[in-house]
């Protein structure tokens, strides 16, 4: 089906919405099932104690030099439920720096804003690199595999430059409109911090523009991609934003479409291939849902028609994923017995 309107998308994308809603209502009535029965609150400090009994050796990132300041020791998750259901841990009201986790939001409006063209800029295969590899980049004439790992959000950035007269100001309005906070805003300083050290970036920059795969000017490119990685939010702002993608594209406190049906099942495909860069399949096999990592600690994962959770620990594996963050969500789909799986 073609859209040609953005008012036909949302209202072709609405219907669809109340028709899962009236499925889900059905379904839970016929089989007296209720997502509210699990105490999750006593689960998440059963998996805590438990964590506590295996190997946190890694370290916060460092490259980014403001990143080293972080207590490496801090936890907090919370799980927001699509029945208004919240539950909270640890340091769940702490802002930390959710870096690579926002590369799934300039993913959604760009998704929007171009359709099906975007996936002649990039494309959607797992990468099974590091998230800044270069070779695989020369390898691939500048096209990224996939939207998650650097090179990829940086063409995203590229195509949000084009497409706004203000691109900062305007992608930092729509983060409030899916997140319903008003006061979200990027860190100067994190952003500062990191472009100070910003090599590998610049270098997946130039690369790209040398195979004409960039538009714009690569240093407006970079400052918009460091800035956008410098937003910072707590475990329940996190899970919170997040929530439309376990509801279909529909952000459920507002009732209000983000996104269609089908491009949130994909951003969803997408984050369970790629989320987790060379240790997708790792998150895949353990975790068993779509999630999204970041250098700060922090771990997104969602579980359609379910549920958001966001996990924050900041020591990372050599993979650059928070190491107690993906034991943590594997010990919980795995007492829950529920993945997409
Ligand atoms: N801003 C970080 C970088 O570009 C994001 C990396 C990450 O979170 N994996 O290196």
């Amino acid at each position: 089906m073609f859209y040609n309107d953005k008012w036909q998308l949302f209202s072709v994308s609405f219907n669809r919405y109340l028709s899962i809603r009236i499925t889900r209502f059905r379904k839970a009535y016929l089989t007296g099932q209720h997502q509210e029965t699990m105490n999750y609150n006593h689960l998440f400090s059963k998996i805590y104690d438990e964590l506590g009994k295996t190997d946190d050796s890694g370290e916060v990132a460092s490259y980014i030099p403001e990143l080293k300041n972080i207590n490496p020791n801090k936890f907090g998750v919370h799980l927001t439920t699509l029945d208004g259901g919240h539950y909270s841990f640890g340091d769940s009201d702490e802002k930390f720096s959710i870096q690579s986790i926002a590369k799934v939001l300039a993913l959604v409006l760009a998704y929007q804003l171009e359709n099906e063209n975007l996936w002649d800029r990039v494309g959607v295969e797992p990468s099974g690199t590091p998230f800044n590899s270069l070779v695989q980049l020369e390898y691939d004439k500048g096209i990224p595999r996939n939207p998650l790992i650097n090179a990829g959000a940086l063409i995203i950035s590229d195509i949000l430059v084009s497409h706004f007269d203000e691109p900062k100001k305007q992608f930092i309005e729509f983060v409030r409109k899916v997140s319903g906070l008003p006061e979200m805003d990027y860190s100067t300083r994190i952003a500062n911090s990191e472009k100070s050290a910003g090599y590998t970036n610049a270098a997946l920059v130039n690369l790209m523009k040398s195979f004409g795969n960039i538009r714009n000017d690569v240093d407006e490119v970079l400052d918009f991609y460091f800035n956008l990685c410098s937003i910072e939010m707590t475990c329940k702002e996190l899970s919170r934003t997040f929530l439309f993608l376990a509801d279909y594209g529909v952000c459920p406190f507002k009732n209000e479409p983000i996104i269609s049906t089908s491009k949130s099942k994909r951003i969803n495909a997408i984050m369970q291939l790629c989320g987790f860069y060379d240790e997708a399949g790792e998150f895949s096999f353990k975790v068993g849902l779509p999630g999204k990592s970041g250098v700060g600690g922090g771990i997104i994962a969602i579980h359609p028609d379910k549920y958001s959770i966001a996990v924050w620990s900041p020591r990372l594996n050599k993979k650059g994923n928070s190491i107690r963050g993906m034991k943590f969500l594997e010990l919980f789909t795995s007492e829950t017995q529920a993945s997409i799986f």
